[in-house]
């Protein structure tokens, strides 16, 4: 599980936007700059809807 990736979907603008799950930085939304995940010093906490779990490669 550690690793993985997930798709979460910005709350203001649906945008679609890939967030590493154990993200150590705060990941803003690329269109309209929402915090989308936030830090927790573990696993990341996602602000929109995490609507696909992408696997590591
Ligand atoms: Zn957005």
């Amino acid at each position: 599980m550690a690793g993985n990736f997930f798709s979460v979907e910005c709350p203001d603008c649906e945008n679609e936007q890939v967030v590493f799950g154990k993200a150590s930085s705060e990941v803003a939304c690329a269109v309209c700059g929402h915090t989308l995940a936030r830090p927790t010093g573990g696993k990341a906490v996602f602000e929109g809807e995490v609507l696909e779990t992408v696997e590591a490669r």
